[in-house]
């Protein structure tokens, strides 16, 4: 099995990753029939999805099937652990855009303060402590390294627009953007906090949420009523006050402060 790294342009990958999916077919469980592939999609290849990780989350399986409208293609979807599909374009995770560009140098330029960290080490996972020998683990930002990004970039008005590749055909800043570069590479090595994950913990943490994108809470005001009586045997009387009935001494009668609905259903009218 080849890694992305073994190839020098986006049109090679691309035809390796055409012939990979022409001799896995249609399938619908790559994980169980053919687990090197699926080690490939999750680690190498998806990764580069401009919607990473989010596209990703809670993944258990990557199935196959003709496409609907040219049948000599496949396409790749994503089984989700509630057993829901959603389809992924492996042609994204290849040519990448100039977003997910910036983004993705921000990643290659800490590249080495990751392998640093994994080196200095052990593979156990920091959630579930699990240390299998056979599994690839993950360097993860405890603090997100969305976050950094985002908090970083806050520091400047404007940032590179255009990238050159690196032999691994990951997306890195240009010559010209050197002084940018350190910068980012300081502040991630002050600020980052990182840990061991392994793939399932990993994919199951919560995502960071872009706080530009969050929707305004619209809070709606609640109507206050006014109190309705009430009709309520003798018998009854502790089991409306339990519910929030009062009692007005000088009309003797028990009534619901804020027309609570409960109270009204059960003792106001027919009773
Ligand atoms: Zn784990």
């Amino acid at each position: 099995m080849k890694k992305i790294c073994d190839f020098k342009t986006k049109k090679e990958i691309e035809m390796y990753v055409k012939s990979l999916l022409t001799s896995v077919g249609n399938c619908n469980s790559i994980r169980t029939k053919w687990p090197e592939v699926y080690s490939f999609l999750m680690d190498d290849l998806f990764p580069r999805h401009s919607d990473y990780p989010n596209k990703i989350s809670d993944v258990v399986d990557v199935g196959l099937r003709p496409n609907s409208t040219n049948h000599k293609a496949f396409e790749v979807y994503l089984i989700k652990s509630d057993g829901s599909i959603d389809a992924i374009s492996y042609i994204n995770c290849i040519t990448q855009n100039a977003k997910d560009e910036l983004n993705g140098a921000f990643r290659t330029a800490i590249t080495d303060q990751i392998y640093a960290f994994k080196a200095i080490n052990s593979n156990t996972c920091n959630i579930c402590k699990c240390d299998d020998k056979s599994i690839n683990y993950h360097v993860d930002h405890i603090n997100y390294f969305e976050k950094l990004v985002y908090d970083f970039k806050k520091l400047y008005e404007i940032y590179p627009t255009t990238f050159d590749s690196d032999y691994d055909n990951r997306p890195v800043f240009k010559f010209e953007d050197s002084d940018f570069k350190d910068k980012w590479y300081n502040y991630h090595k002050i600020h980052a906090t990182l840990q061991i994950l392994c793939r399932a913990c990993n994919l199951k943490r919560k995502k960071w949420v872009n706080p530009d994108k969050v929707k305004p809470v619209v809070i709606k005001e609640k109507k206050i009523l006014d109190p309705v009586y009430l009709t309520v045997p003798y018998s009854q009387k502790d089991e409306a006050k339990a519910l929030g009935a009062r009692w007005n001494p000088t009309l003797k009668k028990w009534y619901a402060p804020h027309a609570e609905e409960e109270l009204i259903k059960r003792w106001c009218g027919n009773s």
